[in-house]
């Protein structure tokens, strides 16, 4: 085997919106043995997961598994599963993966309405709600965190109208899930799919999803066990889900004592997902987040102190993803690629309209740590100051490490206080 070497990756710092670097108690996880798919062994390995993902949801639904593929694979599956053909579906669009939830209604045969806001903002609730009055949909399918803009829509107002006009409220929380946080039951989401590459910090490969009996309901009517499965002498339903991969009603057979022999689990991705989200329980959610804003915080300062500009709406800022304006002038690429090879730190670009115009900074998941900030932010001025922009030299460091202090300091404040009172 002289051809084709040892398999042998360069030790990259990852700060993309995903995939990001992963802990390595995930990694040997994934070198667990396999075991059958109905071997009780690993059906109770199933139910840990289910149940750590209903914490992690904040939910009391029932239904909380991982579809089988990429994130959207868990879009596309919530989606196709309640979209009859000709159902009207409303989509708020404020970024790149607005159109993909368009693109997607649209493939099952919906009758999409959409409404936009620019790049770099979010809507105002109002806006949408008097929309959704005004066309009537089953369905209102969002973006919670917009990834190629770096914004966060407010969802409150929108989950509270959806619920009171009986219309169903899908979210996509692909980027939030695990970094930012969101309560489904108070936000009355219907379903909501995360991802496993973004702040969860599993390899990609599994979508992470929840849903209530709203949406159940929708299921029961148009189950249809595949032929070869069910019984001979049974009919299948008229209105059965189009998809047979992604199908929820068999999915969720599967998920459930059941144990519908529909796929053949992806059990090494499921190990994976299980020690990614026992990690993140150990950690706490609150503490989870709270980390993922103190190093959100500490970046911004130092990209501030550099002297560049943040690009979008700061008060709706996404904490996982800083948007950073390029300046006039400078090949946005041309950073990433130095970047990449000469520090082995990986930022990211965006997309369409945005592309070269801005950078993005992904802190994810086990990504999100002190050292990746600091070598992101000496790295970013030493590259800019080697492609002739003018930043402020040194300063960029000192303002994030100044955050990293006070908080510490604040930190001691407060263990002394508790100490007394104790
Ligand atoms: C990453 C992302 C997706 C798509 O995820 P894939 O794993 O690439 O399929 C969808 N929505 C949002 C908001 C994302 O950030």
């Amino acid at each position: 085997m002289t051809k084709y070497k040892d398999l042998n990756v360069p030790l990259r710092t990852i700060m993309t919106p995903g995939p990001v670097e992963v802990d390595p108690r995930v990694l040997r996880a994934m070198t667990t043995p396999i075991l059958g798919q109905f071997d009780p062994a690993f059906t109770n390995i199933m139910n840990e997961t289910m149940d750590m993902l209903r914490s992690i949801f904040q939910t009391e639904n029932h239904w909380a598994f991982p579809v089988d593929g990429t994130s959207r694979s868990g879009i596309e599956a919530v989606l196709c599963s309640i979209i009859s053909p000709g159902d009207r579906v409303l989509v708020p669009i404020y970024g790149r993966f607005g159109y993909l939830l368009t693109e997607i209604c649209q493939r099952y045969g919906a009758d999409v309405v959409t409404i936009e806001a620019p790049w770099g903002e979010v809507f105002d609730p109002e806006v949408i709600i008097k929309k959704m009055h005004e066309v009537s949909p089953k369905i209102v399918a969002i973006v919670h965190a917009e990834t190629s803009t770096g914004c966060m829509q407010p969802l409150k107002e929108i989950g509270e109208a959806c619920r009171n006009a009986d219309v169903l409220l899908v979210v996509d929380a692909v980027a939030s899930l695990g970094g930012v946080d969101l309560k489904v039951d108070e936000l009355k989401l219907d379903a909501v799919i995360g991802g496993t590459q973004k702040c969860l910090s599993v390899p990609s490969g599994l979508a992470p999803i929840t849903y209530n009996d709203r949406i159940e309901k929708v299921l029961s009517q148009r189950k249809s066990i595949e032929l070869g499965l069910r019984s001979f002498n049974s009919e299948p339903s008229p209105n059965r889900i189009t998809s047979n991969y992604f199908d929820l009603a068999q999915l969720q057979d599967y998920w459930s004592p059941v144990r519908l022999n529909h796929h053949t689990e992806a059990t090494s991705m499921q190990y994976a997902l299980r020690e990614g989200l026992r990690i993140i329980l150990e950690e706490g959610l609150e503490n989870r987040f709270a980390r993922h804003k103190l190093n959100e915080q500490a970046l911004v300062a130092g990209i501030k102190a550099m002297g560049l500009n943040l690009f979008g709406d700061e008060k709706h800022k996404l904490p996982v993803v800083t948007c950073i304006e390029v300046p006039n002038g400078m090949d946005a690429d041309e950073v990433r690629t130095m970047l990449l090879e000469d520090f082995e730190i990986e930022i990211a670009s965006s997309f369409g309209p945005l592309h070269g115009k801005i950078w993005r900074i992904g802190t994810m998941g086990y990504s999100s740590r002190k050292k990746n900030i600091l070598h992101v932010l000496g790295a970013l001025e030493a590259t800019l100051l080697r492609k002739g922009f003018k930043v402020n030299k040194g300063e960029g460091v000192q303002a994030a490490l100044d955050v990293y202090d006070d908080y510490q300091k604040q930190k001691n404040i407060e263990t002394v206080e508790i100490g007394i009172e104790a």
